[in-house]
């Protein structure tokens, strides 16, 4: 280990010495705070519910784009409050903690003994500002079966590119909870002449993360979302970097050391931003951001971190061949201990459905190189559009794949499938982000032989706003499909998926904004698919 890498340790070594978790004595008790301005601007959020517990969250925030929030550099109290109804006259749990500027007056509250599936209303409130009111649950106990689950997942929300149209439309429907998959913020220096701006250049120090965060949450559509039901949230690459791979920078010119000291500092903004438990907190830059949530004996819920503990990119990323260095059975996307951990899980796990809630696409799907399409024979049709033809379908050698995605870490895709066909695991779903359009893939142990069964379905959900209005995409999918029997959906306009479980089917609706580049914009059903308990495959309804 280096001297700076161990520099960075034991810097983060020195944050657990922070006062995280304040004790009350009268004494240390901060003078009450007079706020310019409301400092409750970034709104309220509620995550990682179980059956008795969850977390409220806030950050303290007066000016969205300060460093320092407009807030003063001391301690400040922060008093909350948990009810059975919306007036709060049946007040179940109240407290008061301290939003201390080491974290960026950032506010995470673990209320422990509520009973099972029920809904509550939480607020906040510092000095003599009261925060919006936020609405939260706790999951059904592990022991019951539940008759449903209706949840949202979601990824990739460019501030610039877009608006957030599509949380506006999530809102309005009646839902348990909300899986964001990644791409909360995006690193990005402003740039001139999009839909929006981000405040600053390219994002480096905590400041700037923080910064980043603030000018997001200050969206109401977002916020109003966050405040709506608890959020389990995982990351993926733009809440540090693009593509970035454990302590590998994207730029050659950085090292580890200097990597990791920028992951520390955007793991810290995230944990601040996120209504994530005390366990996530980064230690210097590692944080336990994997984890599990049962949702009764429905769901079993794995939260994935594929961008923490992942080997670099074979082939120097890109698309590339699915060839010696993709296959390499040292690549890995998930390290050694998550992977562990999540066979244990699926082993152990009773529910109907095992859910894996992830970043980046699992499909082995195929590209064409776009140079040298594929010689069409003499009697073939070429598609005009994709310059295709439709002589039959390319071999798996002449196609080209994410090395990004699971293709890269192929070796480590079969390992994972083989385990849940050996395991008999009940329902395998593969939830998904990152890649900024709808997919519906069927997942085989070699995705290119659809003669094998299938294994689990995955279910692939477009961007909130990154890349603007997108397409539907119809001629490009069936040209992929020609190529890959996986692909059973496409569309690359903004959106999300709505999932309504039951013991019997998963139902995942495809919904998608016709423009997001201007207000205004309309949401509706694209597509729908299920998948019947006790079978494999997705069908479209
Ligand atoms: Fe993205
Ligand atoms: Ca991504």
């Amino acid at each position: 280990m280096t001297h700076t890498r161990r520099a960075v340790l034991a810097a983060g070594a020195s944050w657990l010495a922070l006062p995280l978790l304040p004790a009350f004595g009268p004494r240390h008790r901060p003078a009450p705070v007079r706020f310019r301005s409301d400092p409750f601007r970034l709104g309220v959020a509620s995550g990682d519910p179980d059956h008795q517990s969850l977390v409220l969250w806030t950050r303290l925030c007066a000016e969205v784009l300060q460093p320092d929030g407009g807030l003063p550099n001391a301690p400040v109290e922060v008093a909350w409050e948990l009810a059975d109804d919306e007036r709060f006259t049946a007040v179940r749990a109240r407290g008061t903690t301290l939003a201390v500027p080491e974290l960026g007056h950032a506010v995470h509250v673990e209320v422990a003994g509520l009973p099972a599936d029920r809904w509550f209303h939480y607020r906040f409130r510092a000095g003599d500002a009261e925060s919006p009111i936020g609405r939260t649950r706790t999951l059904p106990a592990p022991t019951v079966l539940p008759e449903r689950l209706r949840f949202a997942f979601a990824s990739c929300q460019h501030y610039e590119t877009g608006l957030y149209t599509a949380y506006g439309h999530m809102a309005e429907q009646d839902l348990d909870l909300v899986c964001h998959l990644g791409d909360s913020i995006y690193e990005g220096k402003g740039r001139d002449g999009l839909v929006r701006k981000h405040h600053g250049g390219k994002l480096q120090t905590l400041h700037d993360y923080r910064v980043r965060h603030a000018q997001y949450r200050s969206d109401p559509l977002l916020a109003a979302m966050h405040a709506r039901c608890p959020w389990f949230v995982t990351w993926d690459d733009h809440e540090v970097e693009n593509n970035y791979a454990d302590d590998h920078s994207e730029r050659p010119n950085v090292t580890p050391e200097q990597f990791l000291q920028q992951r520390a500092a955007a793991y810290q903004a995230y944990y601040e931003a996120m209504p994530l438990r005390r366990a996530a907190l980064p230690k210097g830059p590692h944080s336990q951001l994997y984890r599990h949530a049962a949702y009764g004996r429905l769901v079993d819920l794995f939260v994935l971190d594929t961008r923490q503990y992942r080997t670099v990119q074979p082939n120097g990323d890109g698309r590339k061949p699915l060839n010696a260095a993709a296959r390499d059975p040292g690549n890995t996307l998930l390290g050694a201990a998550q992977r562990e951990w999540l066979a244990a899980g699926l082993r152990r796990s009773p529910a109907r459905w095992q859910v894996l809630a992830q970043q980046v696409m699992m499909g082995l799907v195929g590209h064409r190189p776009k140079a040298t399409p594929a010689p069409a024979k003499a009697d073939a049709k070429t598609d005009a559009k994709t310059g295709q033809s439709d002589a039959g379908p390319a071999h798996v050698d002449e196609l080209r794949f994410a090395m990004d995605q699971w293709p890269g870490y192929v070796h480590e895709r079969a390992w994972l499938l083989r385990h849940l066909a050996a395991q008999k695991t009940a329902n395998p779903i593969v939830l998904t982000g990152d890649i900024h359009s709808h997919w519906v893939n069927d997942l085989r142990l070699d995705d290119h032989a659809p003669q094998l069964p299938v294994v689990a379905s995955e279910f692939v959900g477009s961007s909130i706003s990154s890349g603007g209005d997108g397409e539907p995409a119809a001629a490009e999918l069936a040209a992929l499909q020609r190529d890959n029997p996986c692909v059973q959906f496409l569309n690359r306009q903004r959106g999300y998926v709505a999932c309504t479980v039951t013991p019997e089917r998963w139902t995942a609706d495809y919904f998608t904004v016709d423009q997001v580049t201007r207000p205004g914009g309309v949401t509706s059903l694209a597509a729908r698919f299920h998948v019947a308990a006790g079978q494999r495959g997705v069908h479209r309804d």
